[in-house]
């Protein structure tokens, strides 16, 4: 199975390698009792071989793929409790908002709406965070 990454990521972290090399370089280089010629050519290798791959990334294709969204349902209509929890006859997207009239045994795992995968973990969102939905919960 193919493993996706993000390359942004990758060539940033391999021109903090290269900027680390380059920090090594300069403080080896100029007037020194021992000779550290060695040393900062094997410094200018490793940065050179961070350089190639950094090209290599950059001109890889780019897989045919789209980010993940992940969101969570919100209940919006209360509808009594059961068994000491809260129930909901309806809610709500996180991501787009789209409704879902039902009890939670009827969600679905993604939204149909936007497609947004309904993995998000509690504590993350900011609809519950305003005070004009007390009845809003995550599930
Ligand atoms: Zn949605």
């Amino acid at each position: 199975m193919p493993k996706y990454i993000d390359a942004e990521a990758q060539i940033a972290m391999l021109r903090e390698k290269i900027k680390v090399c380059d920090d090594l370089i300069s403080r080896r280089d100029g007037p020194c009792y021992h000779d550290e010629s060695d040393k900062i050519d094997a410094l200018n290798d490793r940065a050179l071989a961070y350089e190639e791959a950094i090209t290599m990334l950059e001109s890889a294709p780019a897989a045919d793929v789209a980010e993940v969204v992940h969101g969570h349902w919100i209940g919006t209509v209360w509808d009594g409790y059961a068994g000491g929890n809260p129930v909901y006859g309806q809610f709500e997207c996180s991501v787009c908002g789209y409704e879902h009239a039902g009890e939670k045994g009827t969600l679905t795992d993604y939204c149909p709406e936007c497609g947004s995968r309904m993995d998000e973990p509690s504590g993350n969102s900011e609809h519950l965070d305003g005070k004009d939905e007390d009845n809003a919960n995550r599930i």
